[in-house]
């Protein structure tokens, strides 16, 4: 595999009181659990009847061993091909149900919305521009599967693309259709796209929620035209930040992560579709991430850390063990 060598020059900070307006992070912390509060307060646990093992979404083997407990779930690692995944897993319709909740409507209102010009200028151009250089097109087809408030569709269509979005969350689509962004409230499927029509399908934080990422994936791929890429990001299994802080790294979250990739299963996943892996790399906020856990659990202040925070963060960049992972697919011309 071929991780691209990072230099410092091309570092972009993030800022953080931007990204994570207010107390919203802390808010999406303490609400992690949410779906599973109430069944905890009942039960002590989540009944079993209500959980359905299952086999590893990417391989389909049904050889897993344990990984981690947390929040009264476990996430095991397949024996075959070491994908790490949640299971057992509730079932679909909970989880329709957990991301059209009032509860999920405001995490993505105070995390999403106000800091959508934020997400515009800081991800969504930047997301664009490594797209652009694996496209031809002049004017590229893009489509953001999973676009929330659509700041990507926004850069995209600020860059002159042809560029759509679709999610499941109706305020999120709304906030983007009032900044004149064609989003749609509608599962891929039924959106009626025509097959080989898109030079580029995103999936931005969307395969570590699904029961069946290959299903998703698979009519990702059908969505392209030959030669066309699929850009995927997912958190980063293999992290500094799942090093730094064991379980309590904040996207360890089986109630919402189902899959938890790392550059070696996210290329094995590409392959299995047919996608030869054009890029892969990864971008913090693990040093960012960490600094606030030992702040806001520990009480730890770490005044040295501080300063050379973002040096940290561009070393396990380069390294490959950031936070969020991204890999590009291309479909065979
Ligand atoms: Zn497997």
């Amino acid at each position: 595999m071929n991780i691209p060598y990072r230099r410092f020059s091309e570092y972009q900070p993030v800022d953080i009181a931007k990204l994570r307006p207010g107390g919203s992070y802390k808010q999406l912390i303490e609400k992690r659990t949410h779906p599973i509060d109430e069944l905890v307060r009942m039960h002590g646990r989540i009944p079993d009847d209500l959980l359905q093992p299952r086999n590893c979404p990417t391989c389909g083997s049904a050889d897993a061993g344990p990984e981690i407990d947390k929040d009264h779930m476990r996430i095991v690692r397949c024996r075959a091909c070491d994908l790490v995944y949640t299971s057992p897993t509730f079932d679909d319709a909970h989880y329709m149900e957990v991301y059209a909740s009032q509860e999920y409507q405001d995490i993505v209102r105070d995390l999403g919305i106000k800091s959508h010009e934020y997400r515009v200028e800081r991800f969504g151009r930047e997301r664009v521009g490594i797209m652009a250089r694996h496209l031809e097109a002049a004017r590229p087809r893009f489509l953001d599967v999973g676009c929330s408030t659509g700041f990507v569709v926004e850069a995209a269509r600020d860059a002159g693309w042809d560029a759509t979005g679709t999610d499941l969350n109706p305020s999120a689509i709304e906030f983007g259709r009032s900044r004149g962004l064609d989003l749609r409230t509608v599962a891929l499927d039924d959106a009626g796209f025509e097959a080989a029509s898109f030079d580029a399908v995103s999936l931005f934080d969307v395969l570590e929620h699904l029961i069946d990422p290959n299903e998703t994936l698979r009519s990702c791929v059908r969505l392209l035209r030959p030669g066309g890429i699929v850009f995927l990001y997912v958190p980063n299994y293999d992290s500094a930040s799942r090093l730094l802080m064991g379980k309590d790294a904040h996207f360890i979250w089986p109630t919402h992560h189902l899959n938890y990739y790392t550059p070696a299963t996210i290329r094995d996943l590409l392959a299995r579709h047919g996608l030869e892996t054009a890029y892969v790399a990864t971008e913090g906020l693990d040093i960012v991430d960490y600094l606030w856990y030992r702040r806001e659990v520990h009480g730890a202040t770490d005044a040295g850390v501080e300063p050379i925070a973002d040096l940290l963060q561009f070393f396990i960049n380069a390294g490959a063990y950031g936070k969020n992972l991204r890999a590009i697919g291309r479909k065979p011309r």
